[in-house]
């Protein structure tokens, strides 16, 4: 059997950028068809560390759910974090008086998280279709077909404008930028997560740390303590060094812990709960052609990552959110060509390039310089270390209670009027 759907917009994928764009346009009453092969709960191999961008999203679309979410008992904030150097040099930055809403990362599994997030879609504007695999993508004349699989039956939806919300290994970017599938290693990154129980912790308050292994120097590995008892246990770094270095992953990441005098004495009563699991991490450093004819790409599928830290949910949701000024205006038009779409890429590299290309730099060039140690000897210095947590603390919180970014809402005009 075979159904036929027509939806002016669809988004593939809900996922973080998915999900937050079909909320986001909810909330501007814009139909549009939801798809995913997952049903939900589905796990994503994550760290699970959230940014305060996402906080920031989530009160942009509504007080409760930014609330809901700051407030969940599934959600642990921070309130600092522990890194350990190649050479074995520590610091560690801990508020002693911080709350919720002033966290700078919150650690909560992507199975709970995401699903939460599909939990709030609005069913009059966002019609659902998960289980569903787009197989094929093609284009008719100004319109686009997706081909898909649901339990045996074949479904093909028509669209006007189809959203790339689907993730690394997208079959969007592969239809339209066949050439995008050849990764780039210089530009893409690895990494492994193992879910553990028993690990003993560092301290109550602060669940994240991170050591820089000699191995590869460009990335790290990273213990993130969940609200349950549980950690996320992971290790990555750039493509390029991992290729050409021939590193097993799953067997560095062991050896390092094993090598490692304080976290071997944690890991002592520390149990697996699964087999390592790897993914890709496509970085913003080669993000370009985004937007095209009848097509948008956000999140990982437009390979939205930030280099060095990995970091890559609370850029999707940014993104979801930002690209909404263009679709309506896409629509208004009843236009859908790569020239009436531009303006998503343009709001994006205004407000993002500068900040990625710093950071790619960064992740390359500084990381590694004999300086760096000299730097965190001066970051243990107590008063250096106080001015440092306090500003950190006053950034966040302009962050989360500031309206957004004044060019971007100059340049859409559109939160601003609705
Ligand atoms: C090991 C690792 C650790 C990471 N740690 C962090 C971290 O701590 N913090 C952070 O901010 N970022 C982290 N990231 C990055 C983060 O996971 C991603 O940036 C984020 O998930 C991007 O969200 P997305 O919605 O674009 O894609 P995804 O979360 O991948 O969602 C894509 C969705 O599309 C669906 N889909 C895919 N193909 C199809 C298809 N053909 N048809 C239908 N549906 C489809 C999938 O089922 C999925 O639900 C990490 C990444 C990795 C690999």
């Amino acid at each position: 059997m075979v159904q036929n759907i027509t939806s002016k917009i669809t988004i593939i994928g809900a996922g973080p950028a998915g999900a937050t764009l079909a909320l986001f346009l909810a909330k501007y009453k814009i139909p549009h068809l939801l798809i995913d092969q997952a049903s939900f709960p589905r796990d994503k191999i994550c760290g699970d560390g959230l940014t305060c961008e996402v906080p920031r999203i989530l009160r942009e679309l509504d007080e409760s759910i930014y609330q809901e979410f700051i407030n969940a008992d599934w959600v642990k904030p921070s309130n600092g974090a522990y890194i350990e150097l190649k050479n074995g040099q520590k610091t560690s930055f801990e508020s002693d008086n911080f709350s919720r809403n002033t966290s700078a990362v919150f650690v909560a599994k992507r199975e709970i998280f995401d699903n939460w997030l599909i939990s709030k879609l609005n069913t009059e504007y966002t019609q659902k279709i998960f289980s569903f695999k787009a197989e094929s993508i093609t284009r008719i004349g100004d319109l686009v077909e997706i081909t898909g699989n649901q339990n045996g039956e074949t479904i093909t939806i028509i669209s006007n404008l189809i959203i790339g919300a689907d993730g690394e290994r997208s079959i969007v970017r592969k239809t339209f930028h066949p050439e995008g599938i050849k990764k780039n290693r210089e530009h893409c990154a690895a990494a492994i997560r193992c879910y553990y129980k028993g690990i003993e912790k560092l301290s109550d308050g602060n669940p994240l740390e991170m050591y820089q292994p000699k191995l590869i120097p460009k990335g790290y590995l990273w213990i993130f303590h969940l609200p349950n008892g549980e950690a996320n246990v992971g290790f990555g770094g750039l493509s390029s060094d991992i290729s050409e270095n021939k590193i097993n992953l799953v067997k560095e990441m062991n050896l390092y812990i094993q090598s490692n005098p304080d976290l071997k004495n944690r890991f002592k009563n520390a149990e697996a709960l699964e087999t390592p699991k790897g993914w890709g991490l496509p970085q913003n450093s080669d993000a370009y052609n985004y937007v095209g004819d009848n097509y948008l790409l956000i999140g990982d599928s437009a390979k939205f990552i930030e280099p060095l830290t990995g970091k890559g949910i609370g850029v999707a949701m940014f993104a979801a959110m930002l690209a909404v000024p263009t679709i309506k205006n896409a629509i208004s038009k009843n236009t859908f060509n790569k020239n009436q779409l531009i303006s998503f890429e343009n709001v994006i590299e205004n407000k993002y390039r500068a900040e990625w290309d710093k950071l790619y730099k960064l992740q390359n060039k500084v990381i590694n310089a004999w300086y760096v140690p000299l730097f965190v000897t001066l970051l243990n210095i107590t008063f250096i270390k106080n001015y440092l947590i306090k500003k950190q603390k006053t950034k966040t919180r302009k962050f989360l209670n500031k309206p957004l970014n004044k060019k971007v809402l100059d340049d859409y005009n559109l939160f601003e009027n609705q």
